[in-house]
C-alpha cells in the first residue's frame, strides 16, 4: 500500500490474467496501464482492464458491516465484532439443529487463492461440511472434469506461447474477441503474420471471433459432440491419425474410434446444421496442421453434455498427437480471473486443496493430518454444488449460507428460484464490495470487502501462471480483505488458533505445502520469486528454476498407466429440447465491455456506451416471420417464466437461435433478467448448468 507511486497488479476480470501497473496519487488509484514486462500480456489491456480505476470510488461501495434480523427490516450499522458475532450465532444455531451440512458457503472465481484456501479450510476442515462451492461451477468444471478423466489430473496443458506457434486454431463455443480480448489480439497477430495459419470457429453466432475464421461452422446449439466426433471420423477416413502417438502414449482408442465412425460428415451434417464439406474441410485443416490448438470456453462447458464436449475436443488432440509440443494442445480458457486458483485450493464442493478429492479417503486423511484436525472431520459426503446448493436452501435442508464475492441471484440459472430460496434462509451473509446488488438485497448480514487494488494475494490465470496482486491503496471505510473476514468468522466459530495468520503471504506458504509432490507442485514458488518473475507456471517443485510452460512434453501422463485416456462420447440432446410450444433455442453470453453482473463495469460510462441496455439478437428470417422489428420489444418465454427485451435483428444469428447477454439482472429490471427463464439442468458429472440452451418461445409485444 502506497501514498504515491506505482505498484504491479493483475486484472480482476477475465482469466487472461493481464499484468497491470497501477498508478497511485494521494492514496487513490489514478490510472491503470498494461505491464510491459508481464509474461501473459506484455503491456496489452482491453478497455475493461484499462478503465479499472473507475470502479473503486463508486457511491455504492459497501463501507461498514450491517445486519438485520429479517428481510422486512432495514439494515442497521454495527461494528465488525457485532456483525461477525451475529453471523456466527446463526450459523451455530443451524449446525446445532441440523448438523454441519445445514450450512453452506458459496464463493467466486474473483476470490484470491489464499481466500479460497481459507474458505475451504474452515468449511471442510473445521465445520465439517463439503457444502462449499463457487460460481466457477458455472464456468469451467466441465473442463476440469474432462482433463481429470483424460489425463489423470486437472489442468490445461498449454501456454499462451502456443498461440504464437499454432498453425490451425479450432475455437469452439468461445467468443474470444469479447471475452479474452488480449488473447484474441494474439491470435489475430499469428494469423496476420503467417498466410498458412487457419482458424476454424464453431459457434451458432457469427461473432467477431468468427469473423476472422477461414471456416465458420455455425452449428445448432448443443450439437458439438456430434460435430467433433464427425471431425474425428473424417480424420480417420483421410488416414491422418497419428498412430505412433496413439500407440505409444494413449489408451482407449478402440472404443473412441468405434463411436466416432458412426458420425461421418454426411450422417451428421443435416442434424447439426452445417455442410458435410465444411466439416471435412475443418477436420483436414485440423489434422494436417503442423500444430493444432483447440481453444474453448463456456459454449462447450455450460451444457448438460459439457464434459462430453470437452472429452471430444481432447480426443481430437490425442488422435492427431496435438499435445505437449509448441502450438498444439487442448486448451480450455477459464472465464474468471482466479477460477484456476479455486481448482488448486479445493474451492469446489468435490475438491480439497492440492487437486485432492473429497471422495478419496486417502486425500481426506492427508488433509486432516495437514490441518491437525481429528480423523473423519472431513466428511465423505459430497458437498452441494451451485444449483444443488440453492435448491437445498429452498427446501430448508440448508438454513445458513455465506456468499462471498459473487452475485448468484443475478448469475445463477432459474433466478426466481434462487431468490426465493434465499428468502427462506435463517441467515444469508453476503461479503461484497458493493451494495445493493441483486444478492445483497436478500442478505441479513452485509460485510464490506476490499476490492482488487485494496488487498494482496495470488491468482492463477488460464495458462497456470500464478501471479501476485499487490495492495495499491487502503480499502474505503471499514472494508477488509476477504481472508481477514474468514479468519474473524473462524475465530468466532471457535477455531481462532488455526486461522491466526499474520499476513496473506503466510497463508500462501501454508497452502503451497498442500501441493507438495502433486501434479501442481508449487513448493518452489514464493512471493519473492513470483514478484521478480511477474508470475510462474506450475508445477514448480522446490529446487527447480522457472515454471513449467507446457505439460506432458515427455508424453507421460499422470494416470496409473502413464498413458492419456481416450473417452468415447456420444451425442445427447439438451435436457430441455425445443418443441412446438417452445420452438426457439436461447443461448446466453456476454458483451465485450461488460463483466458478469455489472457490479463494476456497469458504472463506467465508457463501457456502458456501446451496449447501454439489455437486448435480444434474432435472425432477419425469424424476425420477418414473427413480425418483429428492429428495436421493438419482444417477449421471450420458457417453461419457467418470461422476460421482455428489445430486439436486435442481425444476420449474425442463425434462424431458430436467439442470443441474450446475461449482464442485466433484476436491479436493472426484473422484466429483463434473462436468467429467470434459463434452465437449471446440469451436466451429470461436472454439475455445470446448461446456460447455453433453453427452449423458448418469442413474440412481439
Ligand atoms: S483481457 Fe481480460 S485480463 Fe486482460 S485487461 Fe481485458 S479483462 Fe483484464
Amino acid at each position: 500500500m502506497i501514498e504515491n507511486g506505482s505498484v504491479r497488479s493483475v486484472c480482476p476480470y477475465c482469466a487472461t490474467g493481464c499484468g497491470l501497473v497501477v498508478e497511485v496519487r494521494n492514496g487513490h488509484v489514478r490510472s491503470v496501464r498494461g505491464d510491459k514486462h508481464h509474461p501473459s500480456n506484455f503491456g496489452s489491456l482491453c478497455r475493461k482492464g484499462a478503465l479499472l480505476d473507475e470502479v473503486l470510488d463508486t457511491p455504492d461501495r459497501l463501507l461498514y458491516p450491517q445486519v438485520r434480523d429479517s428481510l422486512d427490516q432495514p439494515f442497521r450499522r454495527v461494528t465488525w465484532d457485532e456483525a461477525i458475532a451475529f453471523a456466527a450465532s446463526r450459523f451455530k444455531a443451524s449446525i446445532e439443529r441440523g448438523g454441519p451440512d445445514s450450512v453452506a458457503f458459496y464463493g467466486s472465481g474473483q476470490l484470491l487463492t489464499e481466500d479460497y484456501y481459507l474458505f475451504g479450510k474452515l468449511a471442510k476442515g473445521y465445520i465439517g461440511t463439503n457444502n462449499q462451492d463457487t460460481n466457477s461451477r458455472l464456468c469451467m468444471t466441465s473442463a476440469s472434469a474432462a482433463y481429470g478423466m483424460a489425463f489423470g489430473v486437472d489442468g490445461p496443458p498449454c501456454t499462451y506461447e502456443d498461440i504464437d506457434a499454432a498453425d490451425t486454431f479450432l475455437i469452439l463455443g468461445a467468443n474470444i474477441e469479447a471475452c479474452h480480448p488480449v488473447l484474441f489480439k494474439r491470435i489475430e497477430q499469428r494469423k496476420r503474420g503467417n498466410r498458412n495459419v487457419r482458424v476454424i470457429v464453431v459457434d451458432p453466432r457469427r461473432t467477431p471471433t468468427a469473423a476472422i475464421a477461414d471456416i465458420h461452422l455455425a452449428v445448432r446449439p448443443g450439437t458439438d459432440v456430434a460435430l467433433l466426433n464427425s471431425m474425428l471420423a473424417e480424420i480417420v477416413i483421410a488416414g491422418l491419425v497419428d498412430e505412433a502417438f496413439i500407440d505409444a502414449h494413449t489408451e482407449g482408442w478402440g472404443e473412441t474410434l468405434a463411436a466416432a465412425k458412426r458420425y461421418t460428415a454426411e450422417r451428421v451434417a443435416r442434424g447439426i446444421g452445417v455442410d458435410a464439406e465444411d466439416i471435412r474441410r475443418a477436420a483436414l485443416a485440423y489434422a494436417r496442421a503442423g500444430a493444432a490448438l483447440s481453444l474453448w470456453t463456456m459454449g462447450a462447458n455450460q451444457s448438460t453434455a459439457g464434459v462430453d464436449k470437452n472429452l471430444a475436443l481432447i480426443n481430437l488432440a490425442l488422435a492427431t498427437g496435438n499435445i505437449g509440443r509448441p502450438g498444439a494442445g487442448p486448451f480450455s480458457l477459464t472465464g474468471q480471473p482466479n477460477a484456476m486458483g479455486g481448482r488448486e485450493a479445493g474451492g469446489l464442493a468435490h475438491t480439497l486443496p492440492g487437486h485432492r478429492s473429497v471422495a478419496n479417503p486417502e486425500h481426506r486423511r492427508e488433509m486432516e493430518e495437514f490441518w491437525g484436525v481429528p480423523e473423519e472431520t472431513i466428511s465423505a459426503k459430497p458437498g452441494l454444488t451451485a444449483v444443488e446448493m440453492f435448491d437445498a436452501i429452498g427446501k430448508r435442508q440448508v438454513t445458513a449460507v455465506w456468499i462471498a464475492a459473487t452475485n448468484p441471484v443475478a448469475s445463477m440459472p432459474n433466478a426466481d428460484a434462487v431468490a426465493g430460496a434465499l428468502r427462506t434462509a435463517d441467515v444469508v451473509v453476503v461479503q461484497d464490495a458493493y451494495h445493493p446488488t441483486e444478492t445483497t438485497q436478500l442478505a441479513h448480514v452485509l460485510l464490506p470487502a476490499a476490492q482488487w487494488s485494496e488487498h494482496a494475494g495470488t491468482m492463477t490465470n488460464a495458462e497456470r501462471r500464478v501471479c501476485v496482486l499487490e495492495q495499491a491503496t487502503a480499502a474505503p471505510g471499514e472494508a477488509q480483505p476477504d481472508w481477514q473476514i474468514f479468519c474473524r468468522f473462524a475465530e468466532a466459530m471457535g477455531h481462532g488458533e488455526a486461522f491466526a495468520y499474520q499476513n496473506v503471504e503466510a497463508i500462501f506458504e501454508e497452502f503451497k505445502q498442500t501441493t507438495a509432490g502433486r501434479d501442481l507442485d508449487m513448493t518452489g514458488m514464493s512471493y519473492e520469486l513470483l514478484r521478480a518473475s511477474g508470475g510462474l507456471q506450475w508445477p514448480l517443485p522446490t529446487g527447480r528454476r522457472g515454471g513449467t510452460k507446457r505439460l506432458y512434453a515427455d508424453g507421460i501422463f499422470p494416470t496409473s498407466s502413464g498413458r492419456a485416456r481416450f473417452n468415447a462420447v456420444e451425442y445427447r440432446p439438451a435436457a430441455e429440447p425445443i418443441d412446438a410450444d417452445f420452438p426457439f433455442i436461447l443461448t446466453t453470453g456476454r458483451v465485450k465491455d461488460q463483466w458478469h453482473t455489472r457490479t463494476r463495469t456497469g458504472k463506467v460510462k465508457k463501457l456502458v456506451a456501446g451496449d447501454p441496455e439489455p437486448f435480444i439478437e434474432i435472425s432477419p428470417f425469424d424476425a420477418r416471420d414473427l413480425g418483429i422489428e428492429q428495436g421493438k420489444l419482444v417477449e421471450v418465454a420458457s417453461r419457467r417464466s418470461a422476460v421482455r427485451l428489445r430486439a436486435r435483428v442481425t444476420d449474425t444469428m442463425r434462424p431458430g437461435v436467439l442470443f441474450v447477454p446475461f449482464h442485466w439482472s433484476r436491479l436493472w429490471s426484473t422484466e429483463t433478467d434473462v436468467n429467470r427463464i434459463v434452465s437449471g439442468a446440469f451436466d451429470p458429472i461436472s454439475k455445470e448448468p446448461e446456460l447455453k440452451y433453453t427452449a423458448v418461445s418469442i413474440h412481439r409485444v
